[in-house]
């Protein structure tokens, strides 16, 4: 049985109480194939983790990214219980001291695998720290002080480590260059997000019909976590306003996300504040982001890492090198059936910059 041992600071998961907690831990997939989607993901871990077994050895260090709630965390304990390993989950602001990670590597068990996420923010002594560790098993140790100063290798067991970002550009390469695998989540299909819906409910003891799970899974930003959190949500909607015995069906599951303002693309009032700010104030973009940021009042590292990657998923949002431009279809969307201005940068086409 793989033993779980948790590392909270309060940043890994900020919008949670311990309730949710507990619910995302009773609804997360235990195995790899209850893993839905990410199917090339899935198939590249499979070969490791058939490969690392037959040979006895830890699987290679892997980094995964993408934006949050797309199953990062979840991979991590799934790859857990199929090697039946012990996992550290921890996040780079919980590594701030280099007592925090050595203490961490010395409490390692041959096959441990520890869990760090937002791994880009890791500081440069904990990151040096962990270059010998990634990559001979050592800890380097430095004794003694000036011109008496003496470095002593310690070996340590083998490890996986599995790093966790939403910016993988922001990855120093030295560290980037020491994982064996590097994979980006995608955002989930309809199709998928009903199947992870019908899974949950099914755990919660949900009644809901595959239209009701449907109408959710359009809503959810392409996102497990929020389908989960809007199943939830419908739920307590359906029992309160059509009674506990009702199960949710496609028009309570709609009415009930027309309320919460999370509107037919899965926009929420942040995203349709965002797109219009850029629209009315500064002619469809580009603009900024700082700029951006101060005029929606929102903080820059939330828009960077949750609302942009879905709105520039959903082709509603460029990012281009003089800022961000809203496109055609987020102008029709937020103000349906004008059409966009001549002269606005609306009706221009600049290059797109990858998504870091
Ligand atoms: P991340 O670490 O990327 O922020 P998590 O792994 O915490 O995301 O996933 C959030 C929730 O979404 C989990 O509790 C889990 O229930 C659900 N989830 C994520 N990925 C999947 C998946 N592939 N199949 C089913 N449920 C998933």
């Amino acid at each position: 049985m793989a033993n779980i041992i948790r590392q909270r600071n309060g940043l890994t998961e900020p919008a949670q109480t311990d309730f949710d907690l507990r619910i995302e831990q009773t609804i997360r997939p235990k195995q790899l194939e209850d893993y839905i989607g990410q199917s090339q993901l899935k198939e590249t871990i499979r070969i490791s983790l058939d490969a690392a077994k037959q040979r006895s050895e830890p699987l290679d260090h892997i980094l995964l990214y993408g934006p949050p709630g797309l199953g990062k965390t979840t991979m991590a304990l799934v790859l857990a219980a199929e090697m039946e390993a012990d996992i550290h989950i921890t996040s780079a602001p919980a590594l701030e001291r280099p007592r925090d990670i050595v203490g961490l590597l010395m409490a390692l068990k041959p096959g441990s695998i520890i869990f760090i996420d937002e791994i880009h923010r890791l500081n440069k002594v904990t990151e040096e720290i962990l270059y010998p560790a990634m990559e001979d098993f050592a800890l380097d140790r430095t004794l003694g002080k000036g011109h008496m100063t003496k470095t002593l290798r310690v070996p340590l067991p083998k490890f996986t480590l599995i790093g966790a970002t939403t910016k993988a550009g922001s990855i120093s390469s030295p560290l980037r260059d020491r994982f064996g695998i590097v994979y980006r989540l995608n955002f989930y299909t309809i199709e998928e997000l009903v199947q992870i819906v019908m899974r949950s409910a099914t755990i919660l003891n949900i009644q809901i019909t595959g239209e009701g799970a449907e109408a959710i899974a359009r809503r959810s930003r392409g996102t497990p976590r929020i389908a989960n959190r809007l199943l939830r949500r419908v739920r307590d909607y359906v029992q309160v306003r059509r009674g506990p015995e009702e199960g949710i069906e496609v028009s309570s599951a709609e009415e009930a996300l027309d309320l919460f303002e999370i509107d037919r693309m899965g926009l929420d009032p942040t995203d349709r504040l965002l797109l219009s700010k850029i629209i009315e104030s500064f002619g469809g973009g580009p603009v900024g982001i700082e700029t951006l940021a101060a005029a929606i009042g929102e903080d820059i590292r939330t828009i960077e890492d949750i609302y942009e990657p879905f709105l520039m998923q959903a082709g509603m949002l460029q990012r281009t090198p003089r800022g961000r431009m809203v496109t055609p279809k987020a102008y029709q969307h937020i103000f349906p059936g004008v059409t966009p201005p001549q002269s606005s940068a609306l009706q221009q086409s600049l290059p797109l910059e990858p998504l870091s």
